[in-house]
């Protein structure tokens, strides 16, 4: 089992394509297989350097490691296609001399004008074959008047083109419906139908998954590796992933870059399991770690409809990381937002108190102001609430604070329970109405700081 993913790095790593690896590499650790990476970067307009650091980035923070890459040399590199020109060459000379490709002189503008005359006559636009059966005189011509010419494969006519798709079932094509196609653009670079099929033969791939979006690309190419006696690896065309309105998952659907929720806080577990469900059914509802979901992973558990992403499910994916992290594992994640000084007691009673209520290590700041700032900011329900309860209420709350205040001694103080009594406390504490359990956020606040907040109103 060789599977791989191969990027275009014309772009951050979005979730569709996330999956996409996720999916590959769980394919590979599940059979022991191995896990390519290649960059598909032949298109130089739209190569953007940054990005293939960013894109290894981005899969090793999700911990996809992959066994072969441009920083992992494998047997059959190298794994930029930019860096495999020579290698194509060849192939594109077999092609040639073996009459399976053929030079192609059209200008954008011809191809353009023979696409709408088809499109106006209601036939669905094919290369019309222009330059199909030139002579070598003609050829000759056109190389002498300067023009430029990519390379076009040449279509068997009349071929049915089957196969078993392991999400989509069987299929069928007609070599008829296809025209020819390129496959060396005019400024010699390997067009994409080319080095994507010749590399994943080259490479022993034997799986691919990837987007629904080159389903109908799969004819072509498993036409242009039967011309070159090359195998076909089996294809996989995964849903698409969409926004919770239906649409393809796009910018307006908010952070749809893997390093965008990195940034805002996720946690790479929390993601891939949320990507592991997405047009891959389970019934395990727990956690998973990467080698669990190589073993539940199943390619018949794909499926055909479009996955909806939800941030709701990724929160809640995020939500049973944070609830499954150790004290020390906490403490680190917290550090960050935790004062400087405090001691591993502190620590941890804030940590106790704030962490059911965290989904994102940021959502615990708002808290540590609270708790250890000095200014307290009150939400107007809050401070009604807490007038409302009155002065002896908080002068006798005041009153019972020791050296560890808790709840229960402040309870029999005041003679009040349920919300009366919780409410107004809670209000004069945190300056809101609704946070973190109270117990636990006493414990976590100097017996000063609780007196203090308390006496605020204990005097008209
Ligand atoms: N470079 C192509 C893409 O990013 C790869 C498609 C494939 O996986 O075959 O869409």
């Amino acid at each position: 089992m060789v599977t791989r993913f191969a990027p275009s790095p014309s772009g951050a790593l979005h979730l569709g394509n996330a999956r996409t690896a996720l999916f590959n590499y769980l394919l590979a650790r599940k059979h022991t297989g191995r896990f390519v990476l290649r960059i598909e970067d032949t298109d130089a307009l739209r190569t953007q350097e940054d990005m293939v650091a960013a894109l290894c980035t981005d899969l090793a923070w999700l911990g996809l490691t992959w066994d072969e890459g441009p920083d992992r040399p494998g047997g059959y590199g190298p794994y930029r296609q930019s860096q495999r020109s020579a290698l194509y060459q060849q192939y594109f000379e077999r092609l040639e001399s073996e009459r399976l490709a053929y030079p192609c002189f059209c200008s954008s503008l011809e191809l353009d004008l023979a696409r709408r005359a088809q499109l106006a006559a209601g036939r669905p636009p094919r290369y019309a074959g222009t330059c199909r059966e030139l002579s070598g005189s003609e050829r000759a011509a056109r190389v002498a008047q300067g023009r430029k010419w990519s390379l076009r494969f040449r279509v068997p006519s009349g071929q049915a083109i089957e196969f078993e798709d392991l999400v989509h079932g069987a299929q069928s094509f007609l070599s008829d419906d296809i025209g020819d196609f390129i496959i060396r653009r005019d400024d010699g670079s390997a067009a994409f139908f080319f080095s994507n099929a010749l590399d994943d033969a080259l490479m022993r791939v034997t799986h691919v998954l990837r987007g629904e979006d080159h389903l109908s690309n799969t004819p072509r190419q498993r036409l242009l590796l039967a011309a070159l006696g090359l195998p076909a690896p089996q294809y996989g065309h995964v849903s698409l992933l969409v926004g919770d309105d239906g649409a393809p998952l796009s910018k307006r659907h908010g952070a749809t870059g893997v390093r965008d929720l990195r940034e805002a806080g996720y946690a790479s577990a929390a993601l891939c399991n949320q990507l592991f469900r997405l047009g891959h059914s389970t019934p395990l509802n727990q956690m998973l770690t990467l080698p669990q979901m190589a073993s539940a992973f199943d390619l018949a558990h794909l499926q055909r409809a479009p996955a909806h992403f939800d941030l709701a499910q990724l929160r809640h994916w995020q939500s049973a990381w944070v609830h499954g992290l150790s004290g020390e594992q906490a403490r680190a994640w917290l550090d960050p937002i935790l004062p400087p000084q405090l001691t591993v007691s502190q620590s941890d009673a804030f940590i106790a108190a704030v962490l059911p209520n965290v989904v994102l290590a940021e959502d615990a700041r708002l808290w540590q102001q609270i708790i250890f700032g000095e200014a307290l900011a009150f939400e107007e329900p809050a401070l009604r609430t807490a007038r409302e309860a009155g002065p002896e209420f908080f002068a006798a709350a005041a009153n019972a604070v020791s050296e560890r205040p808790d709840l229960a001694a402040l309870r029999s103080a005041t003679g009040r329970k349920g919300a009366a009594f919780f409410m107004p406390l809670r209000a004069a504490l945190t300056g809101r109405l609704h946070g973190p359990e109270l117990a636990p956020l006493l414990a976590a606040m100097s017996s000063e700081r609780v007196r203090a907040r308390l006496l605020r109103f204990a005097t008209v």
